[in-house]
């Protein structure tokens, strides 16, 4: 099951996503928030893609769950979203994480909704 989220920023920053994967493409699919930091830009990318990249520069993204986009000494604990179980699966990350738009440490995700 997938689920709306939403992620906001102290700075004013504020997107709505789809995260997760639906019904019928359960293995193959993984929706998950990344950050460009080659050029600061806001992704979501399939998180079961051996690659992601920006659609903007190309560079690699950074999956927020990467503890190198998150604030320090906060420890994860946050649901698990739907992935196939070869793969570890993306853990939305409860502690802030770095904002595309000011660089801070502000940024939070919270569920607003659910799809399938
Ligand atoms: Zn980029
Ligand atoms: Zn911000």
């Amino acid at each position: 099951m997938g689920a709306l989220i939403k992620a906001s920023c102290t700075c004013g920053f504020e997107t709505d996503f789809t995260g997760g994967s639906g019904k019928h493409n359960y293995d193959a699919v993984c929706y998950a928030p990344a950050l460009c930091r080659n050029c600061n830009t806001f992704v979501v990318k399939n998180y079961l893609e051996p690659f992601s990249r920006c659609e903007v520069c190309n560079a690699d993204v950074t999956f927020y769950n990467d503890p190198a986009i998150q604030a320090p000494c906060t420890k994860q604990s946050g649901e698990t979203e739907a992935a196939s179980e070869e793969k570890r699966p993306f853990i939305l990350p409860t502690s802030p994480c770095l904002c595309p738009a000011c660089g801070k440490a502000g940024l939070r995700f919270e569920h607003v909704g659910c799809w399938d």
